[in-house]
């Protein structure tokens, strides 16, 4: 029987035998690796012999945190990367390049939208964007040169929720993988394998890291696509078969560009994985609590949280998450002037960009991440200037209810 899920990110992953005995892989903060002879460092180079050469393509306290993240989701193969954007935008430069495009939605973080129209469109990568929830749209959106279909499983901080069984299908029929930033759920509240997607990528900074101490990101080849018939690596997978994806970025992509994790990031997150379903339980039961007390509160104009039985979004959330639907939700009042004047009167919740944190977190998503932006195309991307993003962190329930019920006594 297979050992839940808490079991195994406490004891599992120890990739190699630890000299000492350490139960925990130490931080290796080394660059380079010696091999005994001229002969030795060529195979090792060539990946004929395994061994680390140079920690900016492997690394031993990285490779214990990618074994462990492999174990957790069921993954083929695991690269863990220096930023959740870093994983993205490794991922994208990968599958597509110019000439080709990319279908996806205006609901995603603020970052990966600037990724994708400031930096990879002018290198001529095409974006077609549609509303996922529509999945002619998607099906209309695609042709030959079509290299990815990418979403969010629960959007930042729109919190849109889409089938994502049916739109992997739509991509699996032509032969065009599905991929998901699965940020907000983890793979251990939403089994994107299951689900279809052929790859997974995880912005590790929020729920793995635990309490915001490091950046990190990962690339999950979950195992479910051919990638024979992936273009762009169809050669790497007459080389290297089922592994063709995760080897090109080693081969390629990753060393090239250099996005590494730091051995001593990789250390940190091994550790904040090892709680990490306790504080996501905790995270998702506090959002839902707060989602409810607001959803109550007669200065709050709306509430969105996939969690709320009246959400557009919640039906689906149900039916791929379970019970559990998150740590982040968004929330309405009169004007930005009102939003404002909350977030300065809070003494308990932190006025901070960022998700997922044991803290809990406020920001005003269209005055910071989203302020680029014009305000007509914040709508078009679900921002509204009257809205609040919350991220819940695992504090007692009730100090994070009298800081909100203080602040939101006066207009
Ligand atoms: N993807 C999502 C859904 C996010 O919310 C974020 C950051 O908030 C990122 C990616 C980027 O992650 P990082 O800040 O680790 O680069």
């Amino acid at each position: 029987m297979m050992q839940g899920f808490t079991t195994r990110a406490i004891h599992g992953g120890l990739a190699e035998a630890e000299a000492h005995g350490a139960l925990r892989v130490p931080v290796y903060d080394t660059v380079a690796f010696e091999q005994s002879d001229a002969r030795s460092l060529q195979l090792a180079f060539e990946g004929r012999k395994p061994a680390h050469v140079y920690t900016r393509i492997t690394n031993p306290t990285v490779r214990e945190f990618e074994q462990k993240v492999r174990l957790l989701s069921g993954g083929l193969a695991v690269l863990a990367v220096s930023s959740g954007m870093a994983a993205i935008s490794t991922t994208l430069l990968a599958l597509a390049g110019a000439g080709t495009n990319i279908v996806t939605s205006r609901h995603l973080f603020g970052n990966t939208v600037s990724l994708l129209e400031k930096t990879l469109a002018p290198w001529g990568l095409e974006v077609r964007y549609v509303d996922m929830t529509d999945t002619a749209e998607v099906q209309q959106a695609m042709d030959g040169n079509t290299r990815a279909l990418f979403l969010e499983s629960i959007t930042n901080p729109q919190l849109e929720v889409v089938d994502c069984a049916r739109i992997a299908g739509i991509g699996a029929a032509r032969n065009v993988p599905l991929v998901i930033d699965n940020t907000l759920m983890t793979p251990y509240l939403f089994d994107t394998a299951r689900a279809g997607a052929a790859i997974e990528l995880l912005s590790s900074t929020k729920y793995i890291s635990g309490g915001a101490t490091s950046l990190g990101g990962i690339i999950i080849d979950n195992g479910t696509f051919d990638w024979h018939h992936a273009p762009r690596l169809a050669d790497s997978a007459r080389k290297t078969g089922p592994m063709a994806f995760i080897a090109s970025l080693r081969q390629a992509v990753h060393r090239d560009t250099g996005a590494c994790l730091a051995p001593h990031n990789a250390y940190l997150q091994s550790l904040g994985l090892e709680t990490m379903s306790l504080r996501i339980n905790r995270s998702c039961a506090n959002a839902m609590r707060l989602a409810r007390y607001l959803a109550g509160h007669p200065r709050v104009l709306a509430v969105h949280y996939p969690g709320l039985p009246d959400s557009p979004f919640h039906a689906m959330a149900r039916r791929q998450f379970g019970d559990r639907f998150g740590g982040i939700l968004t929330f309405d009042l009169a004007d930005r002037q009102s939003c404002f004047r909350l977030m300065d009167r809070l003494r308990l919740i932190r006025r901070a960009t960022n998700i997922n944190d044991n803290k809990t977190l406020i920001l005003h998503p269209g005055s910071t991440i989203f302020a680029e932006y014009p305000e007509r195309e914040q709508e078009a991307m679900g921002i509204r200037p009257t809205m609040l993003r919350l991220s819940a962190g695992i504090e007692d329930i009730d100090d994070i209810l009298t800081d909100l019920e203080e602040a939101l006594q006066t207009p």
